[in-house]
């Protein structure tokens, strides 16, 4: 056993993919794509609010398998419902179980303000209806409920 074995001059510290370089081994294509391309990706990460992936927010499946951790484009802020497009100002990158779940909520919480119902008997109702929770918690609580619909 040699364990004074050098580091090959192949393992110098290799450059870090680019988010461009990231994506394109992810085939991801569209508006993600143009937006690594143009400059205007930090970092292949999950950028929604809750992340639910259980290998973490820089993990991401193949987009071609359209799994639930495969790469998406969420609108965002301006959301599709209230009418945002996918313009290089309103993507955000998520995972496709994660966007899809903060979709879900944020129309249950939309529709109980409209109701204009407080934030305390809306993080009851989802408790009882077991929405999953802010990462880190388990219990919807009032200040939960604002921050999630405020982020
Ligand atoms: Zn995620």
């Amino acid at each position: 056993m040699d364990h004074e074995a050098q580091p090959s001059q192949t393992r110098a510290p290799a450059k870090p993919a680019s988010a461009l370089e990231q994506l394109e081994a992810l085939g991801v294509s569209g508006i993600l794509r143009q937006l690594a391309g143009d400059g205007q990706i930090v970092e292949v990460r999950c950028e929604m609010p809750q992340c639910y992936c259980f290998r973490g927010r820089r993990y991401f499946d193949p987009a071609p398998l359209c799994s639930d951790w495969s790469p998406t484009a969420d609108h965002y802020p301006r959301l599709k419902m209230h009418g945002g497009h996918l313009t290089p100002d309103n993507v955000r990158l998520g995972h496709k179980f994660c966007n899809n779940h903060d979709f879900i909520w944020r129309q249950k919480i939309n529709a109980m303000l409209a109701k204009r119902m407080s934030l305390d008997e809306i993080a009851a109702r989802l408790n009882e209806e077991n929405v999953p929770t802010i990462h880190g918690t388990n219990r919807w609580t009032p200040a939960a409920v604002r921050k999630a619909f405020v982020s």
